[in-house]
């Protein structure tokens, strides 16, 4: 199978002394909570590359614009912690955005994990999720137990999944952004012009080969959320309308359903007509802005679909991917 050739196209290319993985960190005003999640993650990945289950790591912090002592925590830690990267953006990019700059610039050979700063992505769950990447070019370590997030959270955060499948978005219920990609998949999500992409439903949609690996949500080990509700209904309407041109098809529905109306009304206006029980002018004013309206939403709803098209053009995302090819070199399966 062509990815089980990834490293050998990586050395190829003269990257071969690139670490076997790369952890990419998304932090926001984390000062408090960083030491702690250094400590933890670094006693994990390095007993993994101390037994020779990680060929080379490093972690990459993206300081995404913090406002507290987060880049002076983060350069302490690196003068203890050569593996530790940090990458600094000029202002608060927002989650989605310092998970994309991690991507970019992460150099693992083999594949990258991102994950959590506040520790409710336990790194003691990376060992499992190594695991699982020998067969699969996506895992996604996915919230078995979320009792510790609020009720808030909880109760949305299971209606946007709800809706994500209603839409047919294929992404694994309670996947967040704690995830291992291959290297291809990685290439391949750089690969889309999309600029604002939300990588939750993004990468699923890929349909690369994916493993899923249950964890036990943790509490929050300092600090707060960057999430207050306005932050995760933009983060959701992004998700949305950035993997679904289905709203765009609201105008077509409202037209057609106005039309059934309109045609009811103008059966009522026209027998009110005829039994002579309307002031002079009724009728055609209801006919007219019924009929009007209707057709407006009708044309709005055209407009809509090609409007819908060309964003999916101008996002780029291919419309298929091959897994293999026997024509290949390398074959794949018959
Ligand atoms: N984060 C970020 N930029 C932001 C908001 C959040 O990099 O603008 C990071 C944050 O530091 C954390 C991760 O994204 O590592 C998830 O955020 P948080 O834990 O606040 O969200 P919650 O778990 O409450 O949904
Ligand atoms: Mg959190």
């Amino acid at each position: 199978m062509p990815d089980r050739a990834r490293p050998v196209v990586r050395e190829d290319r003269g990257v071969s002394d690139a670490p076997a993985l790369s952890v990419v960190v998304p932090a926001y005003d984390e000062a408090e909570v960083l030491p702690d999640f250094a400590a933890r993650l670094r006693a994990v990945l390095d007993a993994l590359a101390g037994d020779g289950r990680l060929d080379g790591y490093e972690v990459l912090v993206v300081d995404d614009g913090s406002r507290d002592a987060t880049p002076v925590v983060l350069a302490r830690l690196r003068r203890e912690w050569p593996q530790l990267r940090v990458v600094r953006l000029r202002a608060n990019a927002g989650h989605q955005a310092a998970l994309s700059a991690g991507l970019r610039r992460a150099r693992g050979r083999l594949g990258v994990l991102t994950m959590d700063a506040d520790l409710q992505d336990p790194p003691e769950v990376l060992p499992d999720v190594l695991a699982a990447t020998a067969d699969a070019d996506v895992v996604y370590a996915v919230r078995g137990d979320r009792s510790v997030d609020s009720a808030l959270k909880r109760t949305t955060a299971s209606a946007f999944y709800r809706l994500v499948r209603r839409l047919g978005l294929g992404a694994p219920a309670q996947a967040g952004d704690f995830r291992w990609m291959s290297r291809a998949a990685v290439d391949v999500v750089l690969g889309l012009p999309e600029q604002h992409r939300v990588l939750r439903l993004v990468v699923p949609a890929l349909g690369f080969d994916a493993a899923t690996v249950r964890y036990v949500r943790g509490a929050r080990g300092a600090g707060r959320t960057k999430y207050p509700v306005h932050r995760m209904l933009r983060l959701s309407l992004d998700a949305i309308t950035g993997s679904s041109t289905a709203p765009l098809r609201l105008a077509s529905l409202f037209g057609l359903g106005g039309g059934a109306l309109t045609f009811l009304l103008l059966l009522y206006a026209l027998v009110s007509f005829l039994f002579d029980s309307t002031v002079p002018g009724w009728t055609s004013t209801v006919a007219i802005v019924a009929g009007v309206g209707t057709l407006q939403l009708l044309c709005l709803g055209i407009l809509g679909e090609y409007v819908g098209r060309l964003y999916v053009q101008a996002q780029g995302r291919p419309a298929y991917l091959v897994a293999s090819d026997t024509g290949e070199e390398g074959g794949g399966p018959p």
